[in-house]
């Protein structure tokens, strides 16, 4: 059996499976991930940019950064790849899609039951009175409407611990997986990349996804090397 049909059988029989996605999952939207070839730091250091020393001691610059990347988001769309979960979610095939990604893809492509780990680009919060406001505020003003503090994007940065409630739905539902479908992340940044090994330590099953290799590839019980969206939609295919 190729690995295609195989993963369509694990879908179909696994029960609702949770899903764990990366910027890769998000590259054929035409949004750079962080660590490949053509990834944006390769132009940008991160731990400059999106850093809480950044945020304190470099706001200008760090302001300009977020506003070019929230500038992308709102150019680019959600593609098959969270389109295609979002539909496997609706066949009761995916129970939760855990993110890395702030972009908000998942929920735009109609996903219901999404935990992001890394906050998200698509609001902005002032850093005194706490007032959230829609991204696009940023783009015009760096200065909260209401008390004239700090405004920030609602992203987990460099230096920040992750948000205790996505933590908790990303770990129990890591360790009651019968199948992790891992998709388009490198694997390198923690804690998130400790949710295979749960799954793994529980006996469930890990599945990847993704366009290079990782440090889990050996233990994962299986790998598919290639595009998202191709894989998927030939996935989805097959369950058909
Ligand atoms: P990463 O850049 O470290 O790794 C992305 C992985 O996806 C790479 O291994 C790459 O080979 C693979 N990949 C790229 N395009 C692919 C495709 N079309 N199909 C399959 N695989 C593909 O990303 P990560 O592991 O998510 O790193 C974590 C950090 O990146 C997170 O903190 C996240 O917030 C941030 N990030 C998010 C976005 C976004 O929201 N879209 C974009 C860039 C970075």
């Amino acid at each position: 059996m190729g690995n295609l049909a195989k993963l369509a059988k694990w879908l179909s029989e696994a029960g609702p499976v949770v899903v764990f996605t990366g910027a890769g999952a998000s590259t054929e939207s035409g949004l750079p991930d962080f660590r490949s070839a053509k990834g944006l730091w390769r132009r940008k250091d991160p731990r400059q940019l999106a850093s809480t020393m950044a945020l304190a001691r470099n706001y200008e610059e760090f302001c300009r950064f977020y506003r070019w990347r929230i500038e992308a988001l709102l150019a680019v769309q959600p593609n098959r790849v969270h389109r295609c979960l979002a539909g496997w979610e609706k066949n009761g095939l995916v129970s939760r899609v855990v993110t890395q990604n702030v972009d908000g893809f998942h929920q735009a492509a109609g996903q219901q039951v999404v935990t992001e780990l890394h906050g998200t680009l698509r609001q902005v919060f002032c850093q005194t009175c706490g007032q959230v406001q829609p991204a696009q505020v940023f783009l015009e003003r760096t200065a909260c409407p209401e008390c004239q503090g700090r405004l920030r994007p609602g992203v987990v940065l460099f230096g920040e611990a992750l948000p205790e409630e996505a933590v908790r739905q990303a770990w129990q539902a890591a360790e009651t997986a019968r199948l992790l479908l891992v998709i388009g992340t490198s694997l390198e940044v923690s804690p998130a990349n400790q949710l295979p090994h749960l799954t793994r330590r529980a006996g469930g099953k890990v599945v990847l996804v993704n366009a290079e290799p990782t440090a889990f590839d050996q233990a994962a019980d299986l790998v598919l090397r290639g595009q998202a969206g191709e894989i998927l939609a030939g996935v989805g295919r097959m369950l058909n």
